[in-house]
């Protein structure tokens, strides 16, 4: 089998043809040609589109690397997301969700607790979700999660959830295909926001679904037809442009989140300072066993002392943009606690690495945080 770099570069291209481009263009909404009996995928726009078949197909390859994923595309993660949950569950079913995921998962949870569904949480860190799990129809964690980075062990608790009769579903947004490969581990489901370090350059939102089951991507492809929620064909179209650089973006982001958390480990002022890739982080053994090539993400999380030291130093920052969102090609940070969804402190930093010179990335963070301090000369 070929590396992750040859493989993002041809996913789901088809071979070349002469005078025809690599990535054929989008095919937006028409009226597919269909005289007589109607024989292929295409018929009406919202059902399937060539453009996102394509993109499909770069996605299964990239989760499931050994052949027989069906991937189905959505507009959104969260699009992806409610897919799974909302078409899976009935009213009396119990779901076991994270209780320190994404933010919106409170309030996807009211939703499903409307339908009479039963929703228990349990936060990522620990295998804690193994003592919610009994009578659980489904079992959803985000791994690292969004923005604590806690771990948990997907190998163990698929097993363990499907001794219950329930299913699993990972949030790979976070790790990207190229880090983690949550079928491979026994989950059922692989879902993730493409909006972040999958399509890497802050400028479409997308979600995608995964499967090795026909009959789970046929569910869940049903949904996204009676539902409505497709993507645009130019969002998928720019997704499938931007998978090819998806290891040399990784990569480079891997390496520098992993130089800044070193960096931030001397400072006196930092606290809570979560990276997995970090050997002395808690989330590091487990993490080093499931993901891959070294790739612990994107993202370092960190406290400063208080809310005004936090603002101190994002204001300070040269090289980075104070945004929401992670995994595109500039570094951007925030600070969390201004949405007011996430149990972190005031001063909680969740930074997003870029694709910038590391020393120049790293020296920006240090050179703020002095500022912020007031130890600038
Ligand atoms: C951003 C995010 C989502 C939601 O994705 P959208 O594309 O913004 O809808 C879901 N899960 C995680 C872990 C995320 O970071």
């Amino acid at each position: 089998m070929t590396g992750d770099g040859t493989r993002v570069v041809r996913a789901g291209l088809p071979e070349p043809r002469a005078n025809e481009p690599a990535l054929p263009g989008p095919a937006f909404a028409a009226h597919f040609h269909l005289p007589g009996e109607v024989t292929g995928p295409y018929t009406y726009g919202r059902e399937a589109n060539p453009t996102w078949t394509a993109l499909e197909e770069a996605i299964s390859t990239l989760e499931a690397p050994g052949g027989g994923a069906g991937t189905v595309v959505f507009p959104s993660g969260m699009a992806a997301i409610s897919a799974v949950l909302l078409s899976r569950l009935r009213p009396g079913d119990t779901a076991v969700l994270p209780g320190d995921g994404y933010q919106l998962l409170p309030a996807l949870r009211e939703r499903l607790e409307g339908f009479g569904i039963v929703v228990r949480t349990a936060p990522t860190g620990g295998d804690a979700q193994l003592a919610a799990l009994e009578g659980a129809r489904l079992l959803w964690i985000e791994t690292p999660s969004n923005p604590g980075l806690d771990v948990c062990d997907i190998r163990r608790l698929a097993g363990a959830a499907h001794r219950e009769g329930a299913l699993v579903a990972v949030d790979n947004t976070l790790a990207t295909p190229l880090a983690q490969r949550p079928l491979e581990l026994g989950a059922d489901f692989s879902v993730a926001s493409g909006t972040k370090a999958l399509t890497g350059h802050g400028d479409i939102l997308l979600g995608y679904v995964t499967t090795l089951d026909p009959e789970l991507t046929a569910g869940v492809r049903a949904w996204r037809k009676v539902t409505g929620a497709i993507p645009g064909p130019m969002e998928a179209w720019l997704a499938h442009r931007s998978l090819a650089t998806l290891q040399l973006r990784v990569d480079r982001q891997a390496a520098t989140a992993l130089a800044l958390a070193e960096a931030l480990r001397d400072r006196p002022e930092v606290t809570g300072l979560r990276h997995p890739g970090l050997p002395t982080d808690p989330a590091h053994e487990l993490a080093a066993r499931q993901m891959h090539g070294g790739r612990f993400g994107c993202v370092v999380s960190f406290a400063l002392p208080d809310r005004a030291h936090a603002e101190r130093f994002l204001t300070a920052l040269r090289l980075v943009d104070e945004a929401t969102s992670f995994g595109g090609v500039r570094s951007t940070a925030e600070r969390r606690g201004r949405w007011g969804g996430d149990a972190v402190p005031e001063g909680f930093i969740r930074f997003s690495v870029g694709v910038e010179d590391t020393e120049d990335l790293v020296g920006d963070v240090l050179t703020a945080l002095n500022e912020a301090g007031g130890t600038a000369r």
